[in-house]
């Protein structure tokens, strides 16, 4: 059996993520030295697996059950498998491949999770309790590619995009950690990939963990509690629109000309606003009744929050007739980002103009700021003025 999941292992091997830049390439990368990992797995894909080793399919439903309804990170903890074949996965698979290195906690209660994976790559996740449902922000890639001059994670660069498994296991290890392990959560999940990273530059992966997340026999999270935030990789907003049982949308804007957009989000070069917006209002034809497509607004003082900016902003959304909502986010600051957040009054101001003329805005409340787990502040960060503890 060990010899016959090991050679499986090679035969499945994991397929590369998108590297980053380069969206179709398709790669097929072997980790030959590498066990697989069995979070990378759909539940069809392990039943398959298993019948690989000449395991027959139950018991690769008990142990899909086992790695994700019951959160279990090791199959010592299946202990309804036999002893046997608890063995042989441990000596050749993984049921875990992530290592948590501090977890740091907010006065607000939100968590931050600086995780490490096999090959040594920061991940972070964040917790984000809330007094009706509970949000799990989760990465996409260890560090990002895009250059986005406002966010603290684009100082990283990118060093990987993460696999399907890397991103499911982001979640137990949060779930885990808040209520218990394999603990039903109290209150409602939300899921948002607004963590490091540029979801859409790491598609098939990502949509791979949406699929195992959404598993009844698994996690159970179904894509209508996620968001995905993506910087406009167009392409990608044209193909999500086409998927039935897919997540909501959410697109950072934080421009609403191509010459600011251009500077602060250098993607604005690839992809034009024009481009962008048109590719929204196609988008558009795939919501639900009541859903808007979401627009995320950072606000960067004396930057993009003037009232002329606000109007040419509520004026681009009108002009492409978009069922549109706008999310202002006050700007998360961090020390080597030039900018500072907008005044609550310029914020209030600025929704005020938007609301005149007919646009649906809110104001994102910012949460764990003092542990750097605010959206923008993602860079692995862990100083010891922080209220972190080291775990292991
Ligand atoms: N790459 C994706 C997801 C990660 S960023 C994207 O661009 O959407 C998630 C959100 O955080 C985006 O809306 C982004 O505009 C916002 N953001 C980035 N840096 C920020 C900062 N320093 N303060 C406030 N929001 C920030």
């Amino acid at each position: 059996m060990a010899q016959k999941l090991l050679l499986h292992a090679r035969v499945l091997g994991e397929r590369a993520p998108d590297s980053g830049q380069g969206l179709a390439n398709g790669r097929i990368q072997m980790h030959m030295e590498q066990p697989v990992n069995l979070l990378t797995f759909t539940q069809d894909e392990l039943v398959e697996f298993f019948a690989r080793g000449s395991e027959p399919a139950y018991r690769a439903r008990q142990v899909f059950a086992g790695l994700h309804q019951r959160r279990l990170q090791s199959f010592a903890a299946m202990t309804d498998l036999p002893k046997a074949l608890r063995a042989h996965l441990e000596s050749t698979t993984k049921a875990s491949t992530l290592s948590i290195e501090s977890r740091y906690v907010s006065e607000d209660g939100t968590r931050r999770f600086l995780m490490k994976t096999h090959d040594d790559r920061p991940v972070e996740t964040v917790f984000i309790p809330e007094e009706h449902r509970d949000t799990i922000c989760f990465s996409s890639q260890s560090g990002c590619p895009l250059q986005c001059t406002f966010c603290l994670t684009a100082q990283l660069g990118l060093f990987r995009s993460l696999t399907a498994g890397e991103i499911v296991e982001q979640v137990i290890i949060a779930l885990n950690d808040a209520y218990g392990v394999g603990m039903k959560p109290p209150r409602g999940i939300n899921l948002v990939g607004m963590g490091a990273g540029e979801p859409f530059l790491n598609f098939d992966e990502l949509m791979k963990a949406l699929g195992i997340m959404a598993d009844p026999q698994g996690l159970f999270i179904v894509p209508n509690r996620v968001t995905i935030s993506t910087a406009g990789v167009v392409p990608r907003i044209r193909e999500l629109a086409a998927i039935t049982m897919r997540p909501h949308l959410a697109i950072s804007l934080a421009a609403a000309t191509d010459e600011l957009r251009n500077e602060l989000m250098p993607i604005n070069k690839k992809w034009r606003l024009e481009e962008l917006l048109n590719a929204c209002k196609e988008f558009e034809q795939s919501l639900k009744p009541g859903e808007r497509v979401t627009f995320e607004y950072v606000m960067l003082a004396g930057v993009n929050d003037s009232d002329e900016q606000a109007r040419q902003l509520a004026n681009l959304l009108n002009r492409h007739e978009l069922r549109a909502k706008v999310n202002l986010i006050p700007h998360n600051p961090a020390d080597p980002l030039p900018y500072e957040p907008s005044t609550p009054d310029q914020v209030e101001w600025f929704k005020a103009i938007l609301e005149s003329k007919g646009i649906h805005t809110y104001v994102r409340r910012p949460r764990g700021r003092d542990i750097y787990a605010a959206c923008g502040q993602l860079a692995a960060r862990r100083e010891n003025n922080l209220l972190g503890v080291a775990v292991g």
